[in-house]
Parts: C-alpha cells; structure tokens; sequence
C-alpha cells in the first residue's frame, strides 16, 4: 500500500510540475504578448429587458498564443497579476476597447457604452484617473460611452480609497458596475456607500437558477436590493430561453449570455449589432 501511495504521489507531484512549468512559461510569454500583437479582444452584447436592444457590449481579452492557441483570461489573467503586467494589459485594453467603440460610432453604429473590465491591482494605481482621462482624449470616445466593470474582492484591500476613485470616475460620466456580485467578500454592508451604477449578478447564481429554490431566492432578493437602491441588474451566463423568461419575470433590467450571443471579434458583434431586431 505504502509504493501505491508513492506511486499517486508522484503522479500527482509530477501534474503539479507541470501544471507550474505551464504557468512559468504563459507567465514568461505574457510579457513579449503585448508587443507581439497576440491580444484581441472580444465584444459580448447586453441586453435591455424592456426594449430587447442592444445597450451596451463587454469587452473580454482573448490570448492567441502562438504554440497553445488560445488561452482562456481565466488562466492568464491571475499570472498577469501575479507579474505586474496586468498594469500593461489593462491599459491596451482600455484604449482598443475605446478605439474600437468610438469606430463603431463613426461607422454609424448605434451608440452605446462599451464595459470593461478592471483588476483589483489596476484600481489601487495612482495614474488610473490620468490614464483613463488619457486614453479618452486620445480615441475621441465620449465618457458616458465608457463602462468599468470592478468585482467586490477590489474593495477589501481598502474601501475608503475605492469609494473615492469611483467617485471620481463617476464626476467624470464613467458608469461603474460591480461584477460578479454575490461571490466575494460581503460588499453588501458597504452597498448603500458605493456610488455604483450597475450590479452584475454572477453565472454561479444564474446556473441551475430554476431548480434550486434557494438561488431563485437570492437572485430575487438581489434585484430587489439593487432596484431599492436604483441600481440597474445585469444578469449574466443566460444560456437558455426559460432562465430568460425567469430572470424577466424577476425584473431584470439587462441580459448577457450565450442564449444570446457568446463574446464575438469586432467585426463579427458589429454585423450582429446591425442585424438584431430585438424580438
Ligand atoms: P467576467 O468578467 O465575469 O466575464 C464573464 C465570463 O463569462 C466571460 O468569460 C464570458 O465569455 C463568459 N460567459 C458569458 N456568457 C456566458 C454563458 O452564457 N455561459 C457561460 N458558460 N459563460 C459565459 P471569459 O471571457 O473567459 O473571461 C473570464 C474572466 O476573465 C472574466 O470574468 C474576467 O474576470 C476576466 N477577464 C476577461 N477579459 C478581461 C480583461 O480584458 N481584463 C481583465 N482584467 N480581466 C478580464
Ligand atoms: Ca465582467
Ligand atoms: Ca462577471
Ligand atoms: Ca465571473
């Protein structure tokens, strides 16, 4: 029993070494990434409940690794923490996010805000505001078309500081939306302080949400909270027309998923833009 033991170990010890020599490797190849042209992004269309429009897009980074295709930003996007680089990949894709969205707007596309997302490192910087203010002048996008997406981990390290930067996004006509809502550190004893726009509700309470009495009742609950406190509700990972149907029953004031549309390059989500008709 005791050379079966070790036998498992090994092969576990051996997954595990592998799994750290990957991840050195992505985390080593990350930084020649950006200069190398490898990143895109993708756009995945929101959805307003009343209308049935499109009201906005997220925009989502994709990773075209040259010898393992593309990586999944759930596995890199930890390693680009860990590295610092983050600062560096935030950045592009704040500006491609802007520079595509105000294209599109020169092109004559139906205008809307275009959400991005934003690490927990990158919002304790002291140059996001310059940064943002920067990048804004540079591709002509207006403000009020620019959406920051922030989850709730953001705030432990320090809330105070957190609620002033979003302060100061909000003065200057940024949307904030508080991603994966539900999931991390209580943020709802700090709810009623933070000058939010937008709660997003995480997949995890959308999956199974028909069949589990208990995450119906969070969910409703949550809506409830948020249209208190005149927050619009995004309900994201819809995959089927029933969640849908739940989730519109509830109130849900906008819809993301892939019973609508998965994340798509700039050029297929506009065509898909310029082909909804919303019913
Ligand atoms: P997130 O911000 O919660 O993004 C939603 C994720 O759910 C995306 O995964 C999206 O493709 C996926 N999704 C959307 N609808 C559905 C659905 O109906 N079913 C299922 N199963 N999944 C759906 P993705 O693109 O792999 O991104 C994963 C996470 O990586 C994001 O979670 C976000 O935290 C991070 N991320 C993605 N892009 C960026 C970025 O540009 N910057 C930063 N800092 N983080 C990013
Ligand atoms: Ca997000
Ligand atoms: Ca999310
Ligand atoms: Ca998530």
């Amino acid at each position: 029993a005791k050379e079966q033991g070790d036998g498992l170990y090994h092969f576990y010890d051996s997954l595990i070494e592998n799994q750290l020599a990957e991840n050195m490797q992505l985390e080593n190849d990350l930084k020649s990434a950006l200069h190398g042209g490898q990143f895109t992004l993708y756009y995945q269309p929101k959805i307003d409940a009343s209308s049935g429009g499109i009201i906005g897009a997220e925009a989502l980074i994709r990773w075209m690794h040259p010898d393992f295709g593309v990586v999944s930003p759930a596995k890199f996007i930890p390693l680009a923490e860990n590295s610092g680089v983050i600062l560096d990949i935030d950045e592009w894709v704040l500006r491609e996010a802007c520079r595509q969205n105000k294209a599109w707007q020169d092109q004559g596309l139906a205008k809307f805000p275009v959400a991005v997302n934003i690490s927990a490192r990158h919002f304790y910087q002291s140059n996001l505001l310059p940064m943002i203010t920067r990048i804004l002048e540079e591709t002509g996008l207006a403000p009020q078309y620019l959406v920051l997406e922030i989850t709730e981990g953001t705030l432990i390290r320090n809330v105070e500081y957190g609620v002033r930067v979003m302060e100061d996004l909000r003065k200057m006509g940024i949307h904030i939306s508080m991603d994966d809502f539900g999931t991390g550190y209580s943020s709802l004893s700090q709810l009623d302080r933070l000058p939010i726009n937008e709660m997003k509700l995480d997949r995890s309470f959308i999956q199974g949400l028909m069949e589990d009495s208990k995450k119906s009742s969070i969910v409703r609950a949550v809506i409830e909270l948020g249209h208190h406190m005149d927050l619009r509700v995004v309900a994201e990972g819809i995959e089927s027309p029933d969640e849908l149907k739940y989730l519109a029953n509830l109130e849900c004031d906008q819809f993301q998923g892939y019973f609508f549309s998965r994340p798509l390059p700039s050029g297929e989500f506009s065509a898909f833009v310029r082909h909804w008709d919303g019913s």
